[in-house]
């Protein structure tokens, strides 16, 4: 079968036949790959910052049809061959028995997404730029009928990444558990950032979408557009040109003076990499407030104490999701039409996608095999 597979840091993918995957064992499932798309991750790791090992097939969010299961895979979760299933990354082969795999909020029994002894396909085990893939059972989700697998295959890192950044921030993850609540999203054009802005609105929210450049602002205008009626609770900004402080006038009206920490957003979600996008966003936090770090700079971030001891904001960080909010995710992104923007690219064009994403590409890039 066909793969791509990063052989060397810093060099391209190189396309090779590589031999099937075996008959699946145990908890495992072979799942015909449909779509595979790439994570800023991905990139990371080829750029050699990450500690797994070469070579590597990357792709830790893609999405395929079942066609062959192992003899241990619990009738529990729903699967069956030839169901169309998407496959995120975490958490392959977990322990069993780390406070990671006994205290997993519901997931399958002793399966814990956060074990640290777990594989991670696409990293340190062959992910999804291939024609079949080994996987766990217990680290996918059922394809909801009427979506596609290009469209699943962003939402199985991308989308849960922002969805749980979402419940970090406090909203509620229903249809309408957002109302009442404004959210700020720094980075809102990225590829995380305008899935962000649909779930959260979809959910209820208000939300200000924050960018700098025109790809990003463009992006976000197309969402706005996507969204109807809706797009009345979203409001784009652009930290270049707009002052937080005007923001903040601009939606929550003039402040009583000595009060300016009453209003404001109830959550900030911060996905760049940028020391400003985080200064910025902590302004327009209203005091009691929370602010979710999704990205994570080798640098790190300055913070300012003063903000989380005399306006009591709150700092929490996410990593993924899961299994049961990947689930849930994906039922909510099928029925409320939250859908990436994706340019799509065959499996030879691989390092064609991977030059385009350097180069800013928007949206959410993605391997078709049907293509
Ligand atoms: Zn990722
Ligand atoms: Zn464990």
């Amino acid at each position: 079968m066909r793969a791509q597979v990063l052989q060397a840091f810093n060099t391209s993918y190189v396309l090779k036949d590589v031999p099937t995957p075996p008959a699946p064992s145990g908890h495992d499932i072979l799942v015909q790959v449909q779509a595979a798309s790439y994570c800023h991750t991905d990139a990371v790791f080829a750029s050699g910052a990450m500690w797994q090992d070469l070579p590597r097939i990357g792709s830790h969010e893609f999405a395929g049809i079942i066609v062959n299961m192992g003899p241990s895979v619990s009738k529990d979760l729903g699967l069956d061959v030839g169901m169309p299933v998407g496959v995120p990354g975490r958490a392959f082969h977990p322990c069993g028995s780390c406070y990671e795999c006994r205290n997993n909020d519901g997931d399958p029994e002793s399966y814990g997404v956060y074990c640290t002894k777990a594989g991670n396909l696409g990293l340190s085990r062959d992910g999804g730029f291939q024609e079949f893939c080994t996987v766990d059972s217990r680290q996918v989700a059922p394809m909801p009928a009427g979506m596609t697998a290009v469209e699943t295959a962003p939402l199985m890192c991308a989308g849960l990444t922002i969805w749980n950044a979402l419940r970090a921030g406090r909203v509620g993850m229903h249809k309408g558990g957002g109302d009442g609540l404004t959210v700020a999203i720094s980075g809102a054009g990225g590829g995380l950032g305008h899935l962000g802005v649909q779930f959260a609105v979809k959910l209820g929210c208000n939300v200000i979408a924050i960018d700098t450049g025109d790809a990003s602002l463009k992006l976000l205008s197309d969402v706005a557009q996507s969204l109807g009626p809706l797009s009345s609770k979203l409001t784009i900004v652009d930290a270049k040109t707009q002052k937080a402080e005007d923001v903040l006038t601009t939606i929550f009206g003039q402040p009583e003076p000595g009060l300016e920490g009453e209003k404001g957003v109830d959550a900030l979600l911060v996905l760049p990499e940028a020391q400003q996008a985080l200064d910025y966003g902590t302004k327009l936090i209203k005091n009691h407030g929370v602010c979710v770090m999704v990205s994570f700079p080798k640098e790190g971030f300055l913070i300012q104490p003063r903000d989380l001891v005399f306006r009591h904001i709150q700092m929490v960080g996410v990593l993924v999701g899961r299994n049961h909010q990947l689930r849930a995710m994906l039922n909510f992104a099928s029925q409320e039409g939250v859908r990436a923007i994706i340019r799509t690219y065959k499996l030879e064009q691989l390092n064609q996608l991977v030059d385009d994403y350097h180069k800013g590409a928007s949206g959410k890039l993605v391997v078709d095999m049907a293509k």
